[in-house]
Formats: structure tokens, C-alpha cells, sequence
């Protein structure tokens, strides 16, 4: 199913953006990737993205905002601080980047209205919620009407991750012909291991267990 012309795909060469890339490959006839470098730990996250967009057949722009990264104090960021292995109870993980997804989309939509794109795919999901406000659907409903606003146009921000867990993630993945490639060169690990990771932080351990269950066989493919 065609939804549209072009699609600006805010892709950080992770597992979730990754599959959100593909998924926008089925659907939009032109794809366009754009990646920040907010000064993350890891660098060579915007070098895998850059690949596996060359390896997908879209174009792909990189974006310099060290001032997202330098506003707050997080663990993604600084290296000085040690990444919570566990959420701390009423607050939000060390990982949180105040107001990221708030300017990655923000930054997003201009770039996406000077290349006459108006649908914006990310790959924010609330069901995996680690507590991150800026992954919400209200959030991203709010910010579209925000956008709209800003610059009297029509932008469709697509979340197609939205309620799906990490399980679910994987078989969409699979379901795209992409299972292998988003399991072996993507970059979720806070620690900076691609592929299947370092296998103990957050992120891993998130990714590891919707693997297990998806490869389990008693995930359900939800696609919409
Ligand atoms: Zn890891």
C-alpha cells in the first residue's frame, strides 16, 4: 500500500528505526533518512546508519546538534556517568535525553518541508516504555498539531512501532524480509556492541527477550 509520495525517516541505525525504515521503503515511494549526532557516546552509530541506508537504497543526511546533547546531564551523552542497569524507581533512567525526541522531530520537520516531505516516520514506542515522556502517542499527536502550526502545513508524523512490543518489533522485522539485517547490523547496545550486543545492559536485555520470544513462535505479526 502507496501512503504517499516521500517520506523523511528519523533513523539512528538502531533496531526500532531500522525497521521503521524498511517499513517506510513499503509504503512511500521515495524514502529519505536523516541521523543526529547529538555528541552520543557512540559514534559509530551515525557510520552503521549511513550503511545500512546505502544497503536500503535511500538517501541519507546527517544533522550536527551537540546542543540536544549538552543541555541535560545523561549517560548517553557523558561519559563520566555510568549507565543505570536498572530504571531507578519514581524517576526516569540515566539514558534519558531531555526534550530529544522533541528536537530530533522538531529538527525533522524543517529539514523534511525544505525537501518538500511532509510525512515523517519515527520509531518511538510506548509499549516498551522505559519511561521516556517524548516516546508517548500524545506526545507525537500533540507535536504534529504543534508542527502544523509552526509552518501552516500538513505534516503525518507515522509511529508504526507505537504499540508494538519488542516481540512484535522482530516479527515486523522478519515480516519485512529484514530479520537478519536488523539483527546483525543494527546498534541498540548502550555499550556500543552491534549486533546482538553486549547482552547485559537495558537495551540488550529488552532486545534479547523480545528475540527469544519472537523466535519462540507465539508472536502474532500485527501489521497495519
Ligand atoms: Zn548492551
Amino acid at each position: 500500500m502507496i501512503m504517499g509520495e516521500s517520506a523523511l525517516v528519523v533513523f539512528s541505525g538502531g533496531q526500532d528505526s531500522t525497521t521503521c525504515l524498511f517499513w517506510a521503503k513499503q509504503r512511500f515511494n521515495r524514502v529519505v533518512a536523516l541521523s543526529f549526532r547529538y555528541g552520543q557516546r557512540h559514534a559509530l552509530e551515525v557510520e552503521l546508519a549511513r550503511d545500512i541506508a546505502k544497503e536500503a537504497d535511500v538517501e541519507f543526511h546527517v544533522l550536527d546538534v551537540p546542543l540536544v546533547g549538552q543541555l541535560g546531564s545523561n549517560s548517553l551523552t557523558d561519559k563520566s556517568i555510568t549507565i543505570d542497569e536498572v530504571k531507578p524507581e519514581n524517576s526516569f533512567p540515566n539514558t534519558f535525553v531531555p526534550g530529544r525526541n522533541l528536537f530530533f522531530l522538531s529538527i525533522a520537520a524543517v529539514f523534511a518541508r525544505e525537501h518538500g516531505i511532509f510525512n515523517i516516520v519515527t520509531g518511538v514506542s510506548q509499549t516498551d516504555f522505559s519511561g521516556y515522556p517524548d516516546c508517548r502517542d500524545a506526545f507525537i499527536k500533540s507535536l504534529n498539531v504543534t508542527l502544523d502550526l509552526a509552518m501552516d502545513a500538513q505534516f503525518k508524523i507515522h509511529t508504526p512501532l507505537m504499540w508494538l512490543d519488542k516481540a512484535q518489533t522482530w516479527a515486523l522485522a522478519d515480516s519485512l524480509g529484514v530479520l537478519d539485517l536488523v539483527r546483525t547490523r543494527t546498534l541498540t547496545c548502550y555499550n556500543g556492541v552491534v549486533g546482538d550486543g553486549c547482552g547485559h545492559c537495558p537495551a540488550c536485555t529488552l532486545r534479547r527477550r523480545g528475540l527469544e520470544l519472537y523466535l519462540s513462535g507465539k508472536t502474532e505479526i500485527r501489521q497495519d
